[in-house]
């Protein structure tokens, strides 16, 4: 079984479309898993939706999905990204809202966990600390845990022998993690439509079953076509900007 996972597309259909390709260019994908904050930020929300529904994604809420749909508030967003989530309100059609009303916020598929932030606070919670990773993995009942929301690859490792009890890695592109069940993993597949680890292009995952692998792949996509529809759409400069640097 090879699994495409995706975190972070924040309406950057570009960048998802070249993913879905450079995935696809492999072998048959058997299933697509997305692990919040499919809006926000970027300029084709509904367009984003449509395609991630059409490929059978199986999806958990992120922050910014839930701030669009007003079931979380916008205070603690900084005021480029709770104008995105303002303009963001005004494009969803009935059937977006109540789409992203249906989310779960965690979600269980094979031997992983699926969750936005981290299972201590699910929609909220950066994971790139090892008191945030610990908490996470105190609530992991599965042998791996997916999560986004940092836009960074990573991989935490949970051992007894690491002095803090678990160690963070981040991820480059073509790394390859090994997949065992005796070691607990918490792995990030970065952001597809926002990096921000200095990489500008789009960061995904292939989980592949009988390989036993998940392995990180980076993919360039038409950064200057999202940039123009974020212009075009009023969207405040920044947002168009920082896709050039990935950051
Ligand atoms: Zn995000």
């Amino acid at each position: 079984m090879r699994i495409a996972i995706v975190s972070d597309v924040h309406a950057n259909l570009a960048a998802l479309e070249a993913v879905l390709r450079h995935a696809e260019a492999e072998g048959a994908l058997d299933g697509l898993w997305c692990l919040g904050d499919m809006v926000g930020y970027g300029p084709q929300p509904c367009e984003v939706l449509d395609r991630l529904r059409e490929a059978g994604a199986r999806p958990v809420a992120g922050n910014h999905d839930l701030a669009a749909v007003g079931l979380v508030s916008t205070a603690d967003f900084n005021p480029a990204a709770a104008a995105a989530v303002h303009w963001t309100a005004r494009q969803l059609r009935d059937a977006d809202r109540r789409y992203i009303e249906s989310l779960p916020q965690v979600r269980r598929e094979e031997g992983f966990t699926l969750v936005h932030g981290t299972l201590r606070w699910p929609v909220w919670e950066y994971l790139y600390s090892h008191d945030a990773a610990l908490a996470h993995l105190s609530r992991q009942e599965t042998p791996f845990g997916l999560v986004g929301h940092t836009h960074i690859p990573m991989l935490v490792v949970e051992d007894g022998r690491f002095p803090r009890g678990c160690e963070l890695f981040y991820l480059q592109d073509g790394a390859v993690v090994e997949l065992r069940p005796d070691r607990r993993l918490v792995l990030n597949p970065g952001s597809v439509g926002q990096p921000r680890d200095g990489d500008p292009r789009a960061s995904y995952a292939i989980y592949d079953s009988e390989a036993g692998t998940f392995s990180l792949h980076r993919v360039e996509y038409d950064i200057a076509a999202t940039q123009k529809l974020i212009e075009e759409a009023g969207l405040p400069r920044w947002l168009s900007e920082r896709l050039a640097v990935g950051r």
